[in-house]
């Protein structure tokens, strides 16, 4: 599991499920398992808090911003 936060201010953002390994490019929407303070503004995803934009939805997927967001925890192997 990993934890997204924001790279402003580190409110969490969510909780997504990783799956393979790399960097987190884009977020699938049924892989996020908790949403925190991640707010969905019209076809973004934002910060609660100072309302970075973390990603742009599209469909059933994030693609996530790679200087907004930061993340810790560990990724499933496949
Ligand atoms: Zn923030």
């Amino acid at each position: 599991m990993l934890t997204i936060k924001c790279a402003r201010c580190k409110t969490k953002i969510m909780k997504y499920k990783k799956i393979g390994m790399g960097k987190v490019l884009r977020c699938y929407k049924d892989r996020i398992t908790r949403l925190y303070d991640g707010e969905v503004d019209g076809d973004n995803l934002i910060c609660g808090n100072c309302e970075t934009v973390i990603g742009q939805i599209k469909d059933n997927k994030v693609d996530m911003i790679q200087d907004h967001f930061t993340y810790s925890g560990s990724k499933i192997r496949k």
